[in-house]
């Protein structure tokens, strides 16, 4: 059976001598592995459209375990992002984060979507990398069913607390009544917590020029990496730190 679908490459790797192996993030079938027979070889018409990042079109034969891609019609290959080792570094951790949390064969279009706009913005000269990657993990954490609730406590429903803390074991906000619920919540401050409550509202596209202060931006981060870590299984954040170094 031949399927049509746009699609991102997430991963691709050489196999054997001439053939590339590619996990695809694909709008019509969710995440798939595919061979791109001979994509190696440098007069492949495969070669254009199987690079990482790449968004294109793909003609996908299916197989008994795995796809063969056909035909692949490149239409954006993300070239400033292979041009800036950093943006690079920030595109694969976010791909990365993409690949751990979706599942073969099972469609997720507000990701497709958000991965698409986010990898666009990157491109571009006059936007804030911190807004970008902060606003592309509240969004994340929304499509993949892990949303932190940052409103009420998650122990006791309180909406108002003198002071919160904030446990990403139990998935959000502790009031003041309930900080023994979980001994490693972290304070989160009234600030980072309207900050975090924006960003979980807005569209990546109406923010990324919003300028986040670089105390808010590490306190922010630094919650949402170990909710990450206690969520998504596996998470290592190599490429974060990376892009980060350098
Ligand atoms: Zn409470």
């Amino acid at each position: 059976m031949i399927v049509k679908t746009e699609g991102f490459v997430l991963k691709s790797r050489k196999y054997g001598e001439s053939d590339s192996m590619l996990v695809i993030f694909s709008r019509k079938l969710g995440k798939i592995n595919a061979i791109a027979k001979g994509a190696q070889k440098p007069k492949s018409a495969l070669i254009a459209g199987v690079q990482p990042f790449c968004y294109s079109d793909f003609l996908l034969y299916r197989g008994k375990n795995l796809y063969t891609v056909t035909q692949c019609e490149p239409k954006e290959i993300f070239y400033k992002l292979r041009e800036d080792v950093k943006r690079l570094s920030y595109a694969s951790y976010l791909v990365e984060l993409i690949e751990a949390v979706t599942i073969e064969g099972q469609t997720n279009n507000r990701m497709f979507n958000l991965l698409g706009k986010t990898l666009y913005l990157m491109t571009k000269s006059d936007i804030e990398i911190n807004t970008i990657v902060r606003s592309f993990e509240m969004n994340f954490l929304n499509y993949c069913g892990f949303k932190p609730e940052f409103h009420c406590c998650v122990s006791c429903n309180k909406t108002t607390s003198a002071s919160w803390k904030f446990s990403s074991q139990e998935g959000g906000l502790l009031c003041e009544n309930c900080f023994s619920v979980d001994p490693y919540a972290m304070k989160i401050s009234e600030i980072t917590l309207r900050l975090a409550k924006y960003l979980q509202t807005k569209e990546i596209t109406e923010i990324h020029k919003l300028k986040i202060s670089d105390f808010l931006n590490e306190a922010l981060k630094k919650l949402l990496k170990q909710y990450i870590l206690v969520h998504i299984n596996k998470y290592d954040f190599k490429s974060l730190e990376l892009a980060e170094k350098l």
